[in-house]
C-alpha cells in the first residue's frame, strides 16, 4: 500500500511592534520577568483593551504577502481556559471574522511545483510563559513571567495541501523569510517568535477522503518539523496497515527521544466557548488603507531572485546568497547602480563585505564600507587602475580608515604597474637573480614560473599587473634578451 500523507501547518508569528496588542507594555525579548505588565496585560478586573494600530498594519502586510483578502470588518473574540499563563481566563483572539481569508503560497518543490491554499490570518494576543524548575515532585515548581502577555501574533492556517514532511518544512521555510523580508517577524525560532503546530493524515491513495488527523505541538525548528511529521507519518501507517484506526488527538514532539507522544484525546478537547470580545469594536479596515499598505510592499524574495537573475546575469549560486535578506540584496542592486558591474559586485559582496560583517558582527545594514564606496573601489580594479589582490588590502584600508577607495590609491601610491618596459626591467633583474630557477624552467620544470611571478610581484610590492607579469615572464623564460628562441 502506498499511503499519502496529508499534512495542514497552523503558524504563529510575532509581530515586531515596539508595543504590545492592546496596551503600551514594550515587547522587548529578554526583559527581567515581569518588568513589561501594567493592569491590561496581567488582565487585571476593569482594565480595558485598545487595538494597537500598527500590529494590524503588520498582520494586513503579512496577509497581503500571503495572497488573502483582507476582510473590511473582523471580530475579536473570546478563547476561553484556564491556565496560569493566562490570567484573564480567555485569550483575545479572531474565530469568526478573521482578518484575512483565502490566499496561497507557490511552492517550488523537489517534486514539482506546489500551491498551498491558505484559509486564514488572523491576530490574536500571545499568553505568558511559564518557567519550570527542578525535577523530583519535592523541589518542582513553576514561574510565570507575564512579560509576552498580550505581545501581538498572527495565526496562519494552510489548507490541507502538504504532502511531504519535507514539502512542510520547505512551506515554512519560506514563510520565515517572507515575514522576515517584510519586516513584520524577527524570525527567531528559539525565541518562540514562530512557533509551528503540524495536522497530519495519511490515506491509503490519494483517490480516498482525507484520513483522521493528529495534531503535533511544539515544532520550533524546520528540523523538529520535518523530523516530527516523518515519525508521525510512519506511526499512522503502521496503525493503519495493523488494522488499527488513528484517533483525534494532539501530540507532543518529544525531540530527545525523537517521537511523537500523545498530549490529549479530542474527547479531552477544550470547548473554548468563544464570543464575541465585548470590551473591543470590531477592526474594520477600509479599502484606502489597505492599498495603503499596498503601495508600500517590497517586491517578495521569488520575484527578488527572478529580477536578478534575469537583469543582471547572475548564476543561481549568487542570486540565492545576494537574496539571503533584504538589505543584502538592497545593498548589493545600489552597489550596481552606483557603477559596478554586478558579477564583481556579488564576488565582493559574497566575499569581503560578508567576511568583514561576520567578523564585525554587524548587519549589512550597517556596512562600514556603503554601496557607492565598494562601487568605486570596484571600479579602479575594472579599469585596471590596481590589481585585485591590492584592491583586498585597499578594502581592509577602508574599513580602518573610512578614506575612500581613491584617496587611499593616490595616497599610497598603489596604482598597478602596467608600463611594459618597466615590467621587462623588473622581469630581467629576477631572471639574474635566479639562474637556477631560469634553468630549471628551461628544462622542463614550468613549475618554477609561479615562483618567479611570485618574485616579480615582489619586487613590486604586489602593484604589477600579474596578468601582463605572466605573459612578459613566459615570454622572457623562452627567449634570450636578443628575442631568439631558447626552448621550443
Ligand atoms: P479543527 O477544527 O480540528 O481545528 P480545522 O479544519 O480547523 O480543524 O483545520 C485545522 C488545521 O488542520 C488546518 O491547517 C487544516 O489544513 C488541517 N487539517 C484539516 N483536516 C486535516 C486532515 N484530515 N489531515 C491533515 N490536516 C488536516
Ligand atoms: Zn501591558
Ligand atoms: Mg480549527
Amino acid at each position: 500500500m502506498a499511503f499519502e500523507p496529508v499534512i495542514g501547518l497552523e503558524i504563529h508569528a510575532q509581530l515586531l511592534t515596539v508595543s504590545k496588542i492592546f496596551c503600551g507594555c514594550s515587547t522587548a525579548f529578554g526583559a527581567p520577568p515581569n518588568t513589561h505588565v501594567c493592569p491590561v496585560c496581567l488582565g487585571l478586573p476593569g482594565a480595558l483593551p485598545v487595538l494597537n494600530r500598527t500590529a494590524v498594519d503588520f498582520a494586513i502586510r503579512a496577509a497581503l504577502a500571503l495572497g488573502c483578502t483582507i476582510q473590511n470588518t473582523s471580530i475579536f473574540a473570546r478563547k476561553n481556559y484556564f491556565y496560569p499563563d493566562l490570567p484573564k481566563g480567555y485569550q483575545i483572539s479572531q474565530y469568526e471574522q478573521p482578518l484575512a481569508i483565502d490566499g496561497a503560497v507557490e511552492l517550488a518543490g523537489r517534486d514539482g511545483p506546489r500551491r498551498v491554499g491558505i484559509i486564514r490570518v488572523h491576530l490574536e494576543e500571545d499568553a505568558g510563559k511559564s518557567l519550570h524548575e527542578g525535577f523530583s515532585d519535592s523541589d518542582r515548581k513553576t514561574s510565570i513571567d507575564y512579560n509576552r502577555s498580550g505581545v501581538p501574533l498572527i495565526e496562519i492556517v494552510t489548507h490541507p495541501d502538504l504532502r511531504s514532511a519535507a514539502a512542510a518544512a520547505e512551506f515554512f521555510t519560506r514563510l520565515r523569510e517572507t515575514l522576515v523580508w517584510l519586516g513584520v517577524n524577527d524570525g527567531n525560532m528559539e525565541e518562540g517568535s514562530l512557533r509551528c503546530d503540524a495536522n497530519v493524515s495519511v490515506r491509503e491513495d490519494a483517490s480516498r477522503p482525507f484520513g483522521t488527523k493528529a495534531e503535533v505541538k511544539n515544532l520550533n525548528s524546520f528540523r523538529f518539523l520535518q523530523k516530527a511529521l516523518e515519525h508521525e507519518i510512519e506511526r499512522q501507517m503502521t496503525v493503519l496497515k495493523e488494522g488499527g484506526r488513528v484517533v483525534q488527538e494532539t501530540r507532543l514532539w518529544d525531540a530527545a527521544a525523537g517521537r511523537t507522544l500523545s498530549m490529549r484525546s479530542k474527547e479531552e478537547a477544550h470547548d473554548y466557548r468563544y464570543f464575541p470580545e465585548p470590551d473591543l469594536p470590531p477592526a474594520v479596515v477600509d479599502a484606502a488603507r489597505i492599498a495603503a499598505i499596498r503601495a508600500t510592499m517590497p517586491e517578495l524574495p521569488e520575484a527578488r531572485r527572478r529580477r536578478l537573475a534575469e537583469q543582471h546575469a547572475l548564476p543561481d549560486y549568487d542570486v540565492a546568497q545576494l537574496t539571503q535578506s533584504r538589505a543584502l540584496a538592497d545593498y548589493f542592486e545600489a552597489t550596481v547602480a552606483a557603477g559596478a558591474p554586478a558579477k564583481p559586485a556579488s564576488n565582493w559582496i559574497m566575499g569581503e563585505v560578508a567576511r568583514t560583517l561576520k567578523a564585525l558582527g554587524r548587519g549589512i545594514e550597517d556596512s562600514p564600507v556603503p554601496p557607492d564606496r565598494l562601487a568605486a573601489l570596484i571600479a579602479l580594479v575594472d579599469r585596471g587602475t590596481i590589481s585585485g589582490s591590492i584592491a583586498k588590502d585597499v578594502f581592509e584600508k577602508m574599513l580602518a580608515s573610512g578614506r575612500t577607495a581613491d584617496d587611499i590609491v593616490a595616497a599610497d601610491g598603489l596604482t598597478q604597474i602596467d608600463d611594459e618596459p618597466q615590467i621587462v626591467a623588473l622581469i630581467g633583474e629576477v631572471l639574474g637573480r635566479h639562474a637556477d630557477a631560469v634553468a630549471q624552467y628551461r628544462s622542463g620544470r614550468t613549475a618554477t614560473l609561479g615562483f618567479l611571478v611570485g618574485q616579480v610581484m615582489k619586487a613590486t610590492a604586489g602593484k604589477a599587473n600579474p596578468k601582463r607579469v605572466n605573459d612578459l615572464l613566459k615570454k622572457a623564460l623562452v627567449e634570450d634578451a636578443s628575442g631568439n628562441r631558447v626552448i621550443g
